[in-house]
């Protein structure tokens, strides 16, 4: 492997195999091109974030579990550090197929054009021994679900603030031509200082459209009408998505949007309705009247992330500062009884 720099910080791969090592490593060989294609034409990127060895990861305790893997906290001692730093380390498990380790080795191309303070970073992906492992930055908060649900008094400054983390992420992502496909309140991260970082790449692509045939284990509660119809995804319809985290901010996450409808009865209700996620008297206001933007059913007069930040940032600058504090979940549920 050799890069050619252009003097601005810009890299280009160079991978040469023999054919034998070729086919061995065809994973990280498609992984290395493809990356290579994306990040010149679209970033530079710095060099040490491709592939790593398993000797510079220790792992530590269990973090989550997720679809293709679970997730440890784990240390890793960058090339030439003397201190390792805390990570977070998704891992494949047992001795991975040949197709887990192409989602994992897309996970980490789609995760390394992007570089935003809203965005969980990637390090790198250890893909030489298995099992393979993406290591990324530690994000210790919980995710936002799980932190509306039960976090009391939170201010609607502080929700607000919530929504545009996101929509600036979600603007650098559209930039870079990056659709996630699965932006809900589950899986956007929360710091200790309350910075969301959005997470999971599993289902993103890299493009700027994507027509599936099949819906497969799709978010249907989070989905675009085009997309429930003819499988079009695309920043249009992560914009869509947006406008439901959106209503999950408003509820505290407290059901599932559209709920308590069924998967079939969400489909007929967003076929039926002309607004079918409006919240009528939803606290923040704002945040309400946004949801009826970024869930147009028409695509070409629904906003982009660009559009959309402008406007959650202008909602910021005006919001009272101490803001009126909302109930916790459970003081709502217990006036809900009383009434
Ligand atoms: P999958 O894409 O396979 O569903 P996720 O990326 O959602 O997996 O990760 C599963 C869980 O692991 C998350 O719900 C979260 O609790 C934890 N997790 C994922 N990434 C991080 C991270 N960078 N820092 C801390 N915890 C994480």
């Amino acid at each position: 492997l050799s890069w050619n720099e252009d003097g601005w910080g810009s890299t280009k791969l160079v991978a040469k195999f023999p054919k034998m090592t070729q086919k061995r490593y065809a994973h990280i060989y498609q992984l290395l091109d493809a990356w290579s294609l994306s990040v010149n034409a679209i970033t530079p990127v710095p060099r040490n974030r491709i592939v790593l060895h398993h000797s510079s990861i220790t792992l530590g305790n269990k973090l989550g579990n997720g679809a293709f893997g679970e997730v440890y906290k784990a240390k890793y001692l960058p090339n030439g550090a003397s201190e390792s730093i805390e990570v977070a380390v998704k891992r494949a498990i047992g001795d991975a197929q040949r197709s887990t380790i192409q989602e994992f080795c897309h996970e980490a191309q789609v995760m390394g054009v992007l570089q935003h303070v809203n965005i969980v970073c990637l390090y790198g992906i250890a893909s030489l021994e298995q099992p393979v492992m993406l290591v990324m930055e530690l994000v210790t908060g919980g995710d936002l679900r799980k932190h509306l649900q039960t976090t009391q008094n939170i201010s609607h400054r502080q929700l607000i603030t919530f929504a545009a983390d996101i929509a600036s992420g979600m603007k650098h992502m559209a930039q870079r031509r990056v659709i996630h496909r699965d932006l809900a309140a589950r899986n956007c991260l929360i710091t200790n200082s309350l910075k969301i970082k959005i997470s999971d790449f599993g289902l993103s692509h890299l493009g700027q459209e994507v027509i599936v045939k099949k819906l497969k284990k799709a978010p249907i509660r989070w989905l675009a009408p085009e997309t429930l119809q003819k499988g079009i995804f695309n920043e249009k319809t992560d914009v869509w998505s947006y406008g439901v985290l959106l209503t999950e901010i408003i509820n505290r996450c407290a059901t599932d949007p559209l709920a308590p409808r069924t998967l079939k009865e969400v489909q007929e209700w967003i076929k039926e309705s002309d607004h079918p996620h409006r919240i009528k008297n939803g606290e923040p206001k704002e945040l309400a009247d946004l949801v009826d933007v970024c869930c147009d059913k028409n695509p070409i007069t629904r906003p982009n992330f660009q559009t959309v930040r402008r406007r959650i940032r202008g909602i910021l600058e005006t919001a009272n500062v101490l803001g009126p504090i909302s109930g916790t979940l459970e003081m709502k549920k217990s006036e809900e009884r009383k009434s």
